[in-house]
């Protein structure tokens, strides 16, 4: 585990009226206190419904984050939403190159990036999303590949304050599969050895990678325990609190 503890965080995709996402933020901020010492959770909400969120929450320990956001500040961006929109609403929280972004909305590593940096730069801790898809471990490729997406992906000098990086296998994620412990435990130090690498062996060392891909109440102590799991990402079960505490609750 690094200094700065888990993160548990969910990701609730584009999913529920604002009186659902009202309902499920107040059940999260009612547990939030039941949760082990050292956990830190953070909802990702809809963009559209971060206000009512952000209000729902209140000024307890639960953080806010966005999904996704655009590489400018501002300008002519139909339907984009930008970093310093997300801190405005107050967010401390975005994340960036999930795979549903890269996949349906054809991001690469170099948007990624800026992405990420355009986080930095408007004071929100990033979630860098990587993955392989099935074809690519198939083929063997997982650590290479995840290792190639963060190298291109984490800006340079960012540490654990403002980076987490997400390992989702791209065929885990709202499938109910998941890799076995040994899978994970093999990618998430590719990972590290990646960002250490990059960021020198201290900044390395302090950012927190996520696991994400059909974590649920049943599998999360056993996913949690993982070496260099500091944390999860999670979709499916972060849309209902009791799942999404419950998780949070599995850690050691
Ligand atoms: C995700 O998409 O970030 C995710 C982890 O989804 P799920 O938990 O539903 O697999």
């Amino acid at each position: 585990m690094t200094s700065l503890g888990y993160l548990i965080a969910g990701n609730w995709k584009m999913n529920g009226t604002v009186e659902e996402a009202q309902a499920l933020a107040a059940g999260v901020a009612a547990g939030a206190s039941a949760a082990p010492p050292g956990v830190e959770l953070l909802v990702c909400p809809p963009s559209l419904h971060i206000g009512a969120v952000g209000a729902a929450l209140g000024q307890g320990p639960v953080r806010l984050g966005g999904q996704d956001c655009h590489e400018e500040a501002s300008g002519a961006f139909t339907g984009d939403v930008s970093a310093e929109m997300l801190a405005d609403m107050g967010c401390s929280h975005v994340i960036v190159g999930h795979s549903e972004r890269r996949d349906g909305h054809h991001e690469g590593d170099a948007m990624v990036w800026r992405k990420a940096s355009a986080a930095l730069r408007a004071g929100l801790t990033a979630i860098v999303c990587v993955g392989e898809t099935e074809q690519e471990r198939l083929a063997g490729q997982a650590e290479d590949t995840v290792a190639r997406q963060v190298r291109g992906s984490v800006p340079d000098g960012v540490d654990g304050r403002s980076v987490a990086v997400a390992y989702e296998p791209v065929w885990a994620i709202g499938s109910g599969r998941t890799p076995t412990v040994e899978e994970v435990a093999a990618v998430h130090k590719a990972i590290r050895a990646a960002l250490t690498d990059l960021l020198g062996e201290e900044n390395g060392a302090s950012v927190r990678l996520l696991y994400g891909g059909s974590v649920k109440p049943g599998n999360a102590k056993e996913l949690l325990a993982i070496e260099n799991v500091d944390g999860a990402l999670i979709g499916g079960a972060s849309l209902k609190a009791e799942d999404f505490l419950a998780i949070a609750a599995a850690v050691a």
